[in-house]
Order: structure tokens, then sequence, then C-alpha cells
């Protein structure tokens, strides 16, 4: 059980030793050159009772971002259709509710995952929070993954959070995870915390029984009208120490870049990447932030020598039944494709929200 002073002690490494020690762990568990690419919509937008304050799709705030309705399963799925035609092997949907609520709504979402599902892509939705009945159901449609951020330590989420608690949150990825779907938890880093903030959220991650699948890690991007606007950006080398501890904490996890990356450099991207992050989200928009655009992640990726991760080879590997680096890569994207896919509704969040990320 990972407590704070050993992240701590790996925190405090010299920065060439705790990279090494991440290469270590993520070479052993994980395709050592493979980036998992997944694509983003937001199916419904805005208007969110909850009050986070990262987030420019709360009510609370205001902010550019307009509401809209739940989007028709059948738009969805001509974006899925194209995400999966540009090479994307996993199609995550977000919605700003604060929880799920059954009824008509709902059952559109559960058509849309069974949709998704039949294209023969990896489905994760993010729909705030579940009871374990509605996760059964979901997982029922076809949904794989769901993601529920903690967003941050314990002790800084009511600096950040009043309208739910932390234990919330919990009570939702244990729901999720006793309906049999895999977990995707993260968090988001420069909202004001302390390195042991951030740390103390990744070891209530590694410390869940199992270990979330995913840990998507976000850097704050400070939006308008929102309570955290005019934060400062958070520093690369820090943010690039929290990829490294995740990735030793939780060497299993697919650690996921996720908001911020449109304000990184192509070298912090290629810190992060040697720290252990193995997944992006791909796409000019994500949410309502900007992402960097899909020629420029390829072209980065190349120049490092990755490849898109193929999930099947993936498992194969967390399954112990080939060696981590005899893993075949996933064919490259089709990027028209996916900027197509991308074009319509989607625009959403925060890439950290916990609903909708
Ligand atoms: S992060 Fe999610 S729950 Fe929080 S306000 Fe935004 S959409 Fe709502």
């Amino acid at each position: 059980m990972p407590n704070l002073s050993e992240a701590r002690a790996l925190y405090d490494l010299p920065l060439n030793t705790l990279i090494f020690k991440a290469q270590q762990a993520h070479q052993a568990q994980q395709d050592p050159a493979g980036i998992q690419l997944c694509t983003l919509k937001s199916i419904k937008t805005g208007a969110c009772p909850e009050d986070c304050a990262y987030c420019p799709q709360s009510v609370h705030h205001n902010t550019f971002v307009e509401a809209e309705a739940l989007m028709e399963t059948e738009t969805i799925l001509a974006d899925a259709r194209r995400a999966k035609a540009g090479g994307a092997t996993r199609f995550c949907m977000g919605a700003a509710w604060r929880r799920v609520a059954d009824g008509k709504q709902f059952d559109s979402v559960l058509n849309t995952v069974s949709g998704v599902k039949e294209l023969g892509l990896e489905v994760c939705c993010t729909l705030g929070m579940v009871s374990e009945a509605q996760a059964k159901r979901l997982k029922e449609a076809g949904c794989d993954v769901y993601n529920h951020n903690l967003d941050t330590s314990r002790e800084h989420y009511s600096k950040i959070i009043t309208t739910r608690t932390y234990d919330d949150r919990l009570q939702t990825l244990s729901n999720v995870r006793k309906a049999g779907l895999e977990v995707c938890s993260g968090g988001i880093i420069g909202m004001g915390e302390t390195v042991d903030d951030r740390l103390k959220m990744l070891v209530e991650l590694a410390n869940l029984d199992p270990q979330p699948d995913s840990v998507p890690i976000n850097a704050l991007v400070a939006v308008e009208g929102t309570p955290l606007a005019g934060r400062r950006f958070v520093d690369s080398i820090e943010f690039v120490r929290t990829v490294a501890v995740a990735r030793i904490l939780m060497p299993k996890a697919m650690v996921r870049l996720s908001a911020g990356r449109a304000n990184m450099s192509d070298e912090t991207q290629a810190l992060c990447y040697l720290a252990g992050a193995n997944s992006i989200f791909l796409g000019e928009k994500l949410l309502t932030t900007g992402n960097p655009d899909i020629e420029e992640d390829m072209n980065l990726m190349k120049r490092l020598g990755l490849h898109p991760l193929h999930p099947d080879e993936a498992r194969r590997v967390h399954r112990g039944e080939i060696e981590p680096s005899a893993a075949q890569p996933a064919p490259w994207p089709k990027v028209e494709e996916l900027v197509a896919a991308q074009k319509e509704g989607g625009s959403c969040s925060e890439g950290g929200c916990g609903c909708s990320a």
C-alpha cells in the first residue's frame, strides 16, 4: 500500500533517477513505445449544477460556454464512425450532469453506447455520479470504461468543489467497479494545491483495489469566468514529476495526458512520455479547451519513435501473454477523418472534469 512519504521520496529524487525508475516500471508492464490514442466527444454541454471551480460548464460561472442539449444518437454515431475510420480505438463521451438520472435521456445514452460498441470501438463514458444499477446498465449496453476523476486531494477538495464530497466520488468509483466497468480516474494539477496534495491524490488512486485502469493527469487550463481564472500554468518539471510518480505507483494503468497539452512544448510532452505517460486525447478541441492538432501529435510521436498502442496487444501484455516489447502497434490514424469526427457539437469542459473530462 503506497503512502504519502513513499510518494514524496520518489517525487524528490533527482529528475534523471525518477525518470529512470518510471521507465523501469513502464517497460516492465507496458508496450514501451505504444501511445493509446483516444477521442473525446461532449454529448451534452454546459448548464451543470455543480460548482467545480475549474470548469467553464458550471452554471455557477459566467464563461463562454453555451449550453447544448444531449446530442441525438445518430449524430454521435456519425462522429464515432469517422473517428473509427480515422484510426481511433477508444471513443469517450462526456455529459455535463451532476448525476445520471433514469429516464429518457439515460435510455438515449445507453442506445448510443450500444451503437458505438457495435462499431468495434472501446466505449468510455463520463456522465457524473452513477448508482451501481445504472453502472450495470451501462456495462450491459456495451460500455467498457467509466471516467470519474478524484480531481485533487481530499484536503484540497472543498476549496475546489462544494456541491459534492470526496466520498461521493469514491462511491461512484466503487459502483462502477462493482458493475464490472474499467475505472478511469485522475485529477488536475495547478489548482493552488501543494505538491503533497497532488501526491495524496495519486496515493488515494493507487490504493484503490484494483487500481484504476486509466489515470488522466490534467494541467489546469485557467478559463476566463471561472474562479481559477488567471492562475499560472503549472511548472512543467513539477508536472513531469507528478506523471512519473503516477507511473511508478500504478504501473499497469494507462497514464493519460489530458487537458493542458496545448500549453506544453514538444520538449515537455516528450519528458512526460519519458516519465511514463502512454495515452493522449487526439483532437483540436478537448471539450472546451484547446488540444494540439492531430498532425502535430503524430509528428511528435514519430520524432520520438513512438507508435499508436494497440488495445488488444496492451491487454495481452497486461495478462502476461506476451512480453511488453513484443506488442504490435495499431495503424497510424488518418488525420482528416479524425478532424471531421470532431467538427460536430462537442464543446464541453475542461479535461479535468470528473463528469465530462
Ligand atoms: S467538471 Fe463536470 S461536474 Fe464539475 S461543473 Fe464541470 S461538467 Fe459539472
